[in-house]
């Protein structure tokens, strides 16, 4: 039997979600010295991670043998600390990714519907492909979440709604008493999924635990892959009810988090210093690049996060032309953006770096 035939139906249409290109891939494709490289496509933080995480995750190497905690115990507890709320609160994830898929393995059967705006993340939609549901999708209003048409959308049949904020690619946010006030007023069959990956970024984060407070089926994600530089470790969180945690932890596999990783986010969340110098870096790069590109002639969508969407023209002819100098960023043409791309805030020089190729390529 052709396995084609085999396949069940979601799986044979699923979109391929498309990474950014690694440096090593690049240089390897285009000739270049992977020194001279520079990469602002992932949104990844360009001051690595803190000293303290490298320093607790060369130390668990030397147990490298050994199985992770699949309780993700250490951790729970400090983030419990960290938020204080119960250790039972948390679900820890192989990056949030993970969670987002642990949402739908929990939540969602074929026929349900799932609202999102357009554009976000695309791993909303691939998720609700993967388990048969449909995506509705709500465009966004200015690079913005209009609550009040997320909530327009919801049908008997929605099962979930994701709301990030800062919204990646936009690097829009919504404001806390809009986000309280939308949950709050959910129908009761409708998961709310709040992705908070940038959320670190922000002066002044919302505070969404009273929703958890008053029982509402809300679960809030994060992640270390961004202020936290730990991507390639693969770890995030999920912070909820006792009850929605214990159904997700009852959906993963049972060693999802890997040791080392478990030991650097315990690590990155006493360094508090590191976070509060990469936030105020963030906000410096975002003004440079701002200024950078007003000064090029080009508009570009304010940002909360640390990346930012700058409207170049023809976004896949700047992307090639910026990688051929060793700069890699983001095309968003898949997002419905051919005229845009995302870029990551880097450092002062890597910032100054992109401003100058971009004018030498005639963005
Ligand atoms: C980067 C990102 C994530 C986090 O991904 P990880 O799997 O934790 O690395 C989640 N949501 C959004 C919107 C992101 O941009």
């Amino acid at each position: 039997m052709k396995l084609e035939s085999m396949v069940k139906p979601e799986v044979r249409t699923q979109p391929v979600y498309e990474p950014g290109k690694p440096i090593e891939e690049v240089a390897r494709e285009l000739g270049l010295d992977p020194a001279g490289i520079i990469k602002l496509a992932s949104n990844e933080n360009p001051f690595g991670p803190s000293p303290k995480a490298i320093a607790a995750a060369q130390a668990a190497l030397l147990q490298g043998e050994l199985y992770p905690d699949g309780g993700c115990f250490v951790l729970r507890r400090k983030l419990a600390e960290v938020w204080g709320l119960k250790p039972e609160q948390f679900v820890i994830g192989n990056g949030s990714n993970e969670l987002l898929e642990l949402v739908g393995h929990a939540f969602l059967r074929p026929g349900d519907e799932v609202v999102m705006g357009n554009p976000a993340f695309v791993v909303y939609k691939l998720v609700t492909l993967l388990f048969g549901a449909t995506p509705v999708e709500v465009p966004l209003v200015n690079h913005c979440h209009v609550l009040a048409d997320l909530a327009a959308a919801i049908t008997p049949r929605t099962r979930i709604v994701f709301v990030p904020s800062p919204n990646n690619p936009t690097g829009t946010s919504n404001a806390e008493a809009e986000l309280l006030a939308f949950a709050r007023a959910l129908p009761e069959h409708v998961v709310c999924v709040f992705d908070e990956a940038y959320a670190e970024y922000l002066e002044t984060p919302p505070d969404l635990r009273p929703l958890i407070a008053e029982g509402r089926p809300v679960i809030c994600l994060r992640t270390f892959s961004k202020i936290y530089g730990l991507a390639a470790l693969r770890v995030g969180y999920g912070y909820a009810s006792a009850e929605m945690a214990a159904l997700l932890n009852r959906v993963r596999q049972p060693f999802n988090v890997n040791a080392i990783g478990q030991a650097a986010a315990v690590a990155a969340l006493d360094d508090r210093e590191f976070t509060d110098r990469c936030r105020r870096e963030n906000r410096t790069g975002m003004a440079q690049l701002g200024e950078g590109f007003k000064r090029l002639g080009l508009e570009f969508v304010p940002s909360v996060g640390n990346f930012i969407l700058v409207r170049v023209g023809d976004g896949g002819r700047v992307f090639d032309a910026l990688q051929r100098r060793g700069v890699i960023v983001r095309p968003v043409k898949s997002y419905g953006l051919p005229e845009w791309i995302r870029v990551t805030v880097g450092t002062r020089e890597q910032n100054e770096r992109l401003l100058r190729e971009m004018a030498a390529a005639r963005v």
